[in-house]
């Protein structure tokens, strides 16, 4: 199939936020002034990524700007999508190659990516009140895919929201890295600190750290 956007690559259309979704004044704000400032970006809510028949889904917390929220689709074209899709590929998790761009041919196999956020949040922040409103579209989307038994979260903002979208308390959950909680169902809800650039240049995350929470995943199921 031609690929045509982003939006086209989402394996649960039918969860997925309008382009022009209203429902966060703020950040309908900050689409606005990136639509003005960088017309040939995506800007715009970023639709799930992956295999519809997922076992494993990833987490994150929201768009980057000059990543998922210029590209469209989810870690694509950010330091931290290098790290997580060499990391899909290399546990077979994706097939193709990936070149930092939704029309990459790069296809995901037992894995899709979510974000806990739809929409960019300046600095890379979601307000509390952002993230309880884009639940809707992210528990809708975690529930269309039926086949997950591993949710990756990655980053404590993640953690809670996938906590909540699998009937955790958050409270009663633990956050840390590899840090592993059973789910009413027997969905497993593992952690994993962020792979962001930030985490990276400082130590806190290392490839051989965040390939352990893969082989981890892979050896629940
Ligand atoms: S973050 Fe979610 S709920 Fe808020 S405007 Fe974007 S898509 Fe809509």
């Amino acid at each position: 199939m031609p690929f045509a956007s982003p939006a086209d690559l989402s394996p649960i259309p039918q969860a997925e936020a309008p382009r022009d979704c209203p429902l966060c004044p703020r950040l309908v704000r900050f689409r606005r002034e990136c639509r003005a400032e960088f017309p040939h970006w995506w800007n715009a809510p970023v639709p799930a990524f992956g295999d519809p028949e997922a076992w494993l889904a990833i987490v994150g917390l929201a768009p980057g700007k000059h990543g998922a929220n210029r590209t469209g689709r989810p870690f694509t074209g950010d330091y931290a999508g290098e790290l997580l899709y060499g990391t899909l590929l290399k546990f077979g998790l994706a097939e193709g190659e990936y070149r930092a761009d939704p029309s990459d041919g790069l296809r995901l196999k037992g894995a899709v990516i979510l974000n806990a956020v739809k929409c960019l949040p300046p600095a890379n922040k979601p307000e509390p009140s952002e993230i309880a409103t884009c639940r809707h579209y992210f528990e809708e989307g975690l529930a269309s895919l039926s086949k997950v038994r591993v949710v990756l979260a990655l980053g404590q903002i993640a953690h809670v929201a996938a906590a909540r979208a699998l009937g955790l308390p958050p409270a009663s959950t633990k956050f840390g890295h590899g840090a592993e909680n059973v789910a009413p169902g027997g969905r497993i809800l593992l952690s994993s600190y962020h792979c962001s650039r930030y985490n990276q240049n400082t130590g806190r995350l290392d490839q051989r750290m965040f390939e352990n929470v893969f082989a981890r995943a892979a050896e629940i199921v």
